[in-house]
């Protein structure tokens, strides 16, 4: 169509850009399986506008009945232990098998950095162009609380846009594994092999975390060496007291580049959805993870809102003045302004 057709050309496209669609367009678009509305809505709940903010949450509700249908598999290790490279050959694999995959990233060293490391299409070629697979890179701005708000309810978006195995990855940095353990079904650590003192490189508290301990290029000079590694692992892992799940960790070992391991990684997720689903732990540990969930919510916007106010904000700076001079003890100075916090809200 050109302007000789229809004059109006020109505002037709303009409004078409503008649109301001409702949440009820938004979510009816998502639930219908609609890609673009979907990256939309994700950016509409990532972002720091008030507006935005209220919609967000209205999409979000509406999109909740359709939500829960996923499994979410969490992946962690370090950078270059292999993660875009495992994620692309065993998503390929579950494509394979008829799945929908979702990849979304806990990262808020990116919030530092200004840009994500992880969830980076170009990390992952093979699925970089498959409609069955949706790449999502970590919110770039904020603090681990508020990226990991976003995260989980991005989750909720994928899942009612039909998506059905939903990876969450993070590079561990702070406490993002432990965000990361809160949102999802199954802990999967990746670890390599051969720095000669392997246990003590794996981050205190993740043992206790990790379902599956999972040793990355098994291939070449490096086989050796990862057998001798995953002997060690599986009677370390042997100490630790059964998870509240009833699934003993289990490691394993693969090679992302000579496709190798990957389906047994796939057929022990299995047995591990199967036992989780029996015993109902899998019903259970969702509904805990959304009762932590409004917990740490309901402390993040109070932090939130209180240190963004600004009356507040000039109180704390007379008051510090006060700390520092002996006026004040700290406790007495808190208290104060939780009180004025409440009185003015
Ligand atoms: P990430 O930073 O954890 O996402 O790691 P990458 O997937 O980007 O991999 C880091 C490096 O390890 C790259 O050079 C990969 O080619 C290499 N790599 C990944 N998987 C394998 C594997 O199975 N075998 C071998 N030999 N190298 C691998």
């Amino acid at each position: 169509m050109n302007k000789s057709i229809n004059p109006n050309i020109d505002k037709i496209i303009k409004h078409a850009k503008t649109k301001q669609y409702s949440a009820e367009e938004i979510a009816n678009k998502i639930i219908e399986g609609d890609r673009n509305f979907l990256s939309k809505a994700i950016s509409i709940l990532e972002s720091k506008k008030d507006s935005d903010n209220e919609l967000a949450d209205e999409i979000v509700n509406l999109c909740l009945p359709y939500a829960g249908n996923s499994w979410r598999i969490g992946i962690t290790g370090v950078p270059g232990v292999g993660k875009s490279t495992f994620i692309d050959t065993f998503g390929e694999k579950l494509i394979e098998k008829g799945h929908k995959i979702a990849i979304l990233a806990i990262d808020p060293s990116s919030s530092i950095s200004g840009g994500s490391i992880l969830g980076d299409k170009t990390r992952m070629e093979k699925l970089s162009g498959r409609t069955e697979a949706f790449i999502r890179p970590s919110p770039t701005e904020g603090t681990l609380g508020g990226v990991a708000a976003a995260t989980r309810q991005t989750i909720i978006l994928c899942e009612a846009a039909g998506f059905d195995r939903i990876i969450i990855e993070t590079v561990g940095v702070g406490q993002s594994e432990t965000a990361m353990a809160s949102m999802v079904d199954v802990f999967i650590t990746l670890t390599v092999a051969g720095t000669g003192d392997d246990l003590q490189g794996i981050k205190r508290g993740i043992m206790e975390l990790t379902d599956f301990l999972i040793f990355t290029k098994d291939d070449g000079d490096n086989k050796k060496r990862i057998y001798v590694a995953r002997k060690q692992f599986e009677t370390a892992l042997m100490m630790f007291p059964p998870k509240l799940s009833g699934w003993y960790p289990v490691v394993l070992s693969v090679s992302a580049l000579e496709n190798k391991g990957i389906d047994k990684v796939i057929l022990k997720l299995d047995e591990f959805f199967d036992r989780i689903k029996q015993n109902k732990y899998f019903e259970i540990n969702r509904k805990q993870q959304d009762i932590q969930w409004l917990n740490e919510q309901i402390i993040y916007l109070l932090k939130e809102n209180f240190f963004s106010n600004d009356e507040i904000q000039n109180k704390i700076k007379l008051i510090q003045k006060q700390i520092i001079n002996n006026e004040i003890s700290p406790v007495t100075a808190a208290k104060l302004l939780i009180k004025t916090f409440f009185e003015i809200n």
